[in-house]
């Protein structure tokens, strides 16, 4: 069997974003479950799109995913240059360009722009305004193509697609796709700059590095059937098409730039995970057998078919890639964890407390880094809280039943010495068998006292270990005067 050679060819014109990424993940996915090579191609031809840093924006994306490449513009694997208008340089795309119009597969055009804009014009699925040129050109003299040429008029060259007929091309996913000639317009390959366009790059380069399994957005499914055309011109075999169903946002809208949350980088700064990123990535769109939801990467590529890519749109849902997230912080081991929480712990609390203590009570509570700020915030500054907390009904907690509770156990806190959550723990319990009550009624208004808060990533004696015997008594003090006030 032939060795599969995947490409991620991004054109460097900003951030990765979702879609990018997955497309990057699924070739990368597809050439590493069979052993292949995945490649990187930098396809630049559009100079007008070209954004400076882009191209350094893929290289840290993809390295902090995982997906190291096996050649690239970094790593000659042979088939170099790596970069498009690098490859232009060697007269590569003109040379094809001259043999398909030798062919009679494609022509120059003269056009003017002028003229362009007097043609009949149609809509694309994109909802880009494009001109449907009508091959006047087609129909120049050799002798008046050269005269044209030596006088230096600019041109561009066309590819010739017939009228009549049909023309198939075969995806994996989708089957055999046929359309009709005459849907098909007589793309330009080389543009008037002398660059090709992507449209024709793409394809001297596939088969030019030996690319056999191309995995891209399903938005180039309509324009396949030209490829085909081009492949077929040469006399090439065209490599196997994946293409990849749409991402929607989760009101079933195409997911665009203008979501804050689909980028790569931007997910990073959310507080995501790269590895949970990339785990949730590769759900859009492909599912293994069984329902098993958290892969790495090393599982991704043992258990990643193709053949298991779905066809319908999938939704990023950012709840689902919060649980996800949450689910890879419960199983990082305890330094990796607080590597990344502990700088988070410091930018809140600035008080003299057990920061790693504090740290560690969030690790299975929180779904992404940032979100401990919310829990933790408490412990630096005792918030201004509405004494309605006190009551619970399943705790059976009143205001009243609050008020003797903190008013009995603060002397028994004052005296004790010992503040670390066992013998904190022990000492409350003999309390709570003393008044043949549930540890609930005892424990709920000390913790609401001590934290102000309905929810703390840690119980009441957890808390009065990390704030100590001053502090604590400090703030079941302030809880008894509120509850006496009302
Ligand atoms: N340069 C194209 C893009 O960034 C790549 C499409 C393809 O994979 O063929 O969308």
């Amino acid at each position: 069997m032939e060795k599969i050679r995947t490409r991620y060819a991004p054109s460097p014109t900003g951030k990765m974003h979702v879609g990018n990424l997955r497309t990057a993940l699924y070739e990368f996915l597809v050439a590493k479950h069979e052993n292949g090579d995945f490649m990187l191609r930098i396809e630049d031809t559009d100079q007008e799109r070209f954004v400076d840093g882009a191209i350094d924006i893929i290289n840290d994306t993809l390295e902090q995913a995982g997906l190291y490449h096996d050649e690239g513009p970094d790593k000659d694997g042979g088939y170099g240059p790596y970069v498009q208008s690098e490859r232009m340089k060697t007269g590569i795309y003109m040379k094809y360009a001259k043999e398909l119009v030798e062919k009679g597969e494609a022509y120059y055009c003269f056009c003017t722009k002028e003229r362009l804009a007097t043609l009949k014009t149609v809509v694309s699925e994109d909802g880009k305004t494009i001109n449907v040129y009508d091959k006047h050109c087609l129909n120049l003299s050799k002798e008046e193509v050269e005269k044209n040429l030596s006088e230096g008029k600019p041109f561009v060259i066309r590819q010739n697609i017939p009228n009549e007929g049909t023309t198939t091309f075969h995806d994996e996913l989708y089957g055999d796709i046929t359309v009709e000639n005459s849907e098909l317009d007589d793309m330009i390959l080389i543009k008037s700059d002398g660059y090709p366009t992507y449209n024709f790059a793409n394809v001297v380069d596939d088969h030019t590095m030996n690319i056999t399994h191309v995995v891209r957005g399903n938005e180039y499914i309509s324009s396949s059937p030209k490829y085909q055309r081009l492949y077929d011109a040469f006399g090439w075999e065209s490599p196997h098409y994946i293409h990849l169903p749409l991402i929607t946002d989760e009101n079933h809208k195409k997911l665009s730039k203008r979501c804050g949350h689909a980028s790569f980088e931007d997910l990073i700064e959310q507080g995501f995970l790269s590895e949970a990123i990339v785990n949730y990535i590769a759900l859009l769109g492909w599912s293994p057998e069984d329902n098993r939801e958290i892969f790495s990467l090393d599982e991704l590529i043992k258990e990643f078919d193709y053949h298991r890519i779905n066809k319908s749109p999938s939704v990023f849902d950012v709840q689902k890639l919060r649980w996800m997230n949450g689910e890879y912080i419960k199983a990082m081991d305890e330094e990796s964890y607080l590597k990344m929480a502990l700088p988070i712990v410091d930018e809140v609390i600035t008080k003299d407390l057990d920061k790693k203590k504090i740290a560690l009570m969030c690790k299975t509570r929180i779904e992404v880094f940032p979100d401990m700020k919310g829990h933790i915030d408490f412990f630096e500054e005792l918030p201004e809280y509405d004494i309605a907390m006190y009551e619970h009904k399943k705790m059976k907690s009143t205001l009243e039943s609050s008020l003797t509770v903190l008013k009995e156990t603060l002397p028994l806190l004052e005296a004790f010495d010992d503040y670390t959550n066992d013998s904190l723990y022990a000492m409350l319990s003999d309390y709570v068998a003393k008044k043949e009550v549930k540890t609930g009624f005892v424990m709920w208004p000390l913790r609401t006292a001590l934290s102000g808060k309905e929810m703390t990533p840690a119980g009441a004696t957890e808390i009065l270990e990390v704030l100590g015997k001053e502090e604590s008594v400090k703030r079941i003090k302030k809880g008894i005067e509120l509850l006496e006030r009302s």
